[in-house]
């Protein structure tokens, strides 16, 4: 079956989906507090998609209507070789099948990759960055180096890439650094993320002690710099921005928690195995991969992609309690953040 990309990617509720986030991992080389627990048990290597199958799977999305695409993780550049699914999808880029490619990275390995990165095409990067002290970044991310990030960078700034940083607001640290990361990501024409900490996944920490409210952290960013609201931007995603009047730079803020976002959701996400999560926050799932390697013919994998479409959920309902089980079992590193 062929879906016409009219009636592919529109879902049951009138959304249009035209963001793929493709996961090509769901290893790190950081365990960030929020994110993972410190012994994580992995996607047995069996069930991860080569980057031929990777590759297969961005180029079905693309036909039926997908425009722009975000490689993630995990930490993408642990992947070996995932420079190539760049390269093979800048061609799409080039002929304009594709608008935007970019990746969503921690920056360890950014020194290495970012100019091969911008070769291929890509424009922009996320980097997640929570803290600015060497000593806290080693704590939140249980092991990591501050430094290696900040040289990654550097690097992703001298090969011309445009960069947001996506920090997890957390209770205390953020509060107390909030100034230092406005400075700092504004002083280097950097963009600043602001994102509720929401239950994905058994971290062994309590989700309720990290949890910051965005509204209580705008509130204090307020008492010190002056914010006009600049409106929802970025059609279809989550963060709704502010300008700020002394930087001149941006925040946006990402609210799953206080503030759901899905009615404009645009988004689907698949996992390096090749499941298919029309929401993150539930736990719909559609296995592409039996799809893919059941044929060679792409019919049955447009096939499925169109069926787990229509059945996209109206949105999340995260709530944040103690229960000592997560709502949502799968971690942000294996949905693909
Ligand atoms: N490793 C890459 C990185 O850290 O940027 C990409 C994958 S990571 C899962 C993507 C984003 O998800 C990061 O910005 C991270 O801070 C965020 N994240 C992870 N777990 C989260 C959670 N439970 N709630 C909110 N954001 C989370
Ligand atoms: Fe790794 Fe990103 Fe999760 Fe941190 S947030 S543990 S860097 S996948």
């Amino acid at each position: 079956m062929e879906p016409s990309s009219a009636c592919a990617l529109v879902d049951s509720f009138g959304r249009r989906v035209s963001y793929l986030r493709l996961s090509v991992t769901d290893r790190c080389d950081l365990r960030c507090v929020y994110c993972m627990s410190e012994r994580m048990t992995f996607m047995p290597r069996k069930d991860i998609l080569s980057l031929d199958e990777l590759a297969r799977v961005a180029h079905a999305f693309i036909r039926v209507g997908v425009r722009k695409i975000r490689i993630t993780g995990g930490e993408p550049l642990v992947r070996k070789d995932v420079i190539e699914l760049f390269r093979d999808l800048s061609a799409c880029l080039q002929d304009g099948r594709l608008q935007e490619l970019t990746l969503t990275t921690n920056g360890t390995r950014l020194a290495r990759y970012a100019r091969d990165l911008a070769l291929a095409g890509v424009r922009r990067v996320n980097i997640s960055l929570d803290t600015l002290d060497p000593h806290r970044f080693a704590a939140l991310t249980r092991g990591g180096s501050l430094a290696t990030v900040l040289e990654g960078i550097d690097a992703a700034q001298d090969a011309g890439l445009a960069i947001k940083i996506n920090t997890v607001a957390l209770s205390g640290s953020t509060e107390e650094e909030i100034d230092d990361l406005i400075a700092f990501t504004h002083g280097r024409g950097m963009g600043l993320t602001l994102i509720e900490t929401m239950p994905l996944g058994e971290t062994g920490e309590d989700r309720l002690d990290q949890y910051l409210p965005l509204d209580r952290l705008r509130r204090q960013i307020e008492e010190r710099w002056s914010l006009t609201d600049i409106g929802l931007r970025t059609g279809g995603g989550p963060a709704r921005y502010a300008r700020v009047a002394e930087t001149g730079g941006t925040i946006g803020f990402i609210t799953p928690m206080t503030h759901n976002f899905c009615e404009n959701c645009n988004r689907v996400r698949v996992t390096a195995a090749g499941v298919l999560h029309t929401c993150l926050g539930q736990n719909d799932a559609a296995d592409l991969k039996e799809a893919i390697r059941s044929s060679c013919d792409d019919g049955l994998l447009l096939e499925t992609i169109a069926h787990a479409l229509k059945h996209k959920p109206k949105g999340h309902d995260f709530v944040l309690d103690r229960a000592s089980v997560p709502q949502i079992a799968r971690h942000m590193s294996a949905t693909g953040g």
